[in-house]
């Protein structure tokens, strides 16, 4: 896939307040600090689009980018999209009244957005299963929210961590959940794993 353009468009504090769901979307979220912003600037090609680590945890908002891809360059047709960054989980900073209120607003997002295609949950790869994101995949289930599985900063770990990790990952997953989501692993600053995600982007737009 080709991304032609990628704009910022919005910031909305709920559903009620995002753009008209015209188009497909898709949204990205994972525990504060995974990569998040590096992932969605290393997918759209731009260094500066979403903030990387700038104000941790302070934006509860639903942040919007409109986009425009192809297939492949020689393509005669453009899809538009909307990427969305959601604000993160595991602040240790957020107070219990704003987590309430993050909760309540992802929530709602999640259950509500009509044109909300996939949701990318970003693991971290260096680490062990991690309790808070095991209970946001169980709580996507709950809900019925599609998701697939992102695992960041694969260059940060020798291949066989890397493996290891995304295994128990898995594995962990295993215990609740008969049949597993899709996984990519990723690196923003080798750029792996950007083709893999588009194209499953581009996949989903066209079905
Ligand atoms: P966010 O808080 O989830 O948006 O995370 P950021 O994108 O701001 O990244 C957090 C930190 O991890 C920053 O210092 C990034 O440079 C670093 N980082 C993010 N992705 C990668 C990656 O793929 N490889 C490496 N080595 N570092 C990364």
């Amino acid at each position: 896939m080709v991304i032609k353009k990628a704009n910022y468009l919005i910031s909305s504090p709920s559903v009620e307040k995002c753009p008209k769901a015209d188009r497909p979307e898709y949204a990205f979220i994972g525990r504060s600090n995974v990569g998040k912003s590096s992932l969605i600037n290393m997918l759209c090609n731009n260094s500066t689009l979403a903030k990387t680590s700038a104000a941790p945890g302070k934006t509860q908002l639903i942040n919007h980018y409109d986009i425009e891809s192809k297939a492949s360059i020689k393509a005669a047709t453009k899809s538009k999209w909307y990427l969305v960054d959601l604000p993160g989980y595991g602040y240790a900073k957020r107070s219990q009244s704003e987590r309430n209120k993050w909760e309540k607003m992802i929530e709602d997002y999640l259950r509500k957005r009509d044109n909300l295609v996939n949701i990318f949950v970003l693991i971290d790869s260096r680490h062990e299963p991690q309790a808070i994101d095991l209970e946001f995949v169980n709580k996507l289930g709950e809900w019925q929210v599609p998701f697939t599985l992102v695992f960041t900063k694969a260059d940060k770990e020798k291949p066989k961590a890397l493996e290891r990790h995304v295994k128990n990952f898995l594995d962990a997953m295993r215990e609740t959940w008969q049949f597993l989501p899709q996984s990519f692993i990723t690196s923003a600053e080798k750029k792996t794993g950007r083709e893999e995600v588009l194209t499953f982007i581009d996949s989903c737009n066209k079905k």
